[in-house]
């Protein structure tokens, strides 16, 4: 059975966009070394969808929907200038979702190129051993982190919400996506986007009661307004303030 995608293409069961509704302006450029789609952000072009020859480029709006929120963040982050600022650490990740600020303690690495690895410690700290002066590898592993952290609290909300108002489903799955909060699919699961532990919490009850919503009425027709309308009265609001809440994510989750 289907699970629900980002893509503009997909009718039902549609999973919470995180971005404005249009799509931002692209270039597309062929390249016959291409094997797949990608995209790319430079100052000069914007945004550049490289696709190889014969790829049929009707597919391409539901490609750059799919990947909406990374790209937004790009962009934005390009109009700011943020661009020609070096690549600073984080010295602290705020969890809004559990009330928590979490300090990095960076340790020196004996073995340079190390795997970089994150241990909690007492007090808030969060140890980082190995690589961690090293952008990608230390921004993984903290997104790593983010979804051991996730899989707990979100879990049991999850379940607690479900419990609450009577709803059922199979299993959840933790992911990091860059495209979806949540989203349901027919065969019971509800996939939680980590990145909700940076939300504040009724940020997260609407996204989870969205999806258990679903759980009862796959697509967003009325009944689905009206199930979510009478758990959560100010979903309009909720849900504009998630796509606010994107553009705010910090460089480490959404690079
Ligand atoms: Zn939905």
């Amino acid at each position: 059975m289907p699970q629900c995608h980002a893509t503009m293409n997909a009718p039902l069961c549609q999973p919470i966009p995180i971005a404005a509704d249009t799509l931002p302006a692209y270039r597309i450029r062929q390249s016959p070394r291409a094997r797949h789609v990608s995209l790319r952000i430079t100052p000069a072009d914007g945004l550049v969808v490289v696709v190889p020859r014969g790829f049929d480029e009707r597919r391409i709006p539901a490609l750059i929907d799919a990947q909406r929120q990374w790209i937004d963040a790009r962009l934005a982050r390009l109009r700011t200038g943020a661009r020609d600022e070096p690549w600073q650490r984080p010295t602290h990740i705020e969890l809004p979702a559990v009330g928590e600020r979490w300090a990095l303690d960076y340790r020196p690495t004996p073995v340079p190129g190390s795997r970089v690895r994150i241990t909690a410690r007492p007090n808030g700290v969060l140890r980082v051993s190995g690589a961690g002066d090293s952008a990608a590898p230390l921004c993984a592993a903290l997104r790593r982190w983010l979804k051991r952290r996730a899989k707990p609290t979100l879990t049991a909300r999850l379940s607690a919400l479900a419990d609450t108002h009577g709803f059922v489903y199979r299993r959840t799955t933790i992911r990091l996506q860059r495209s979806r909060w949540g989203s349901y699919s027919t065969r019971g699961t509800i996939s939680l986007n980590a990145m909700l532990l940076l939300v504040p919490p009724a940020l997260v009850d609407h996204v989870l009661l969205h999806e258990l919503c679903h759980t009862v009425h796959i697509d967003h027709g009325d009944d689905f307004a009206a199930c979510l309308a009478r758990l959560d009265p100010d979903a309009p609001q909720q849900r504009a303030a998630l796509r606010q809440a994107w553009t705010a994510m910090p460089d480490w989750v959404s690079r």
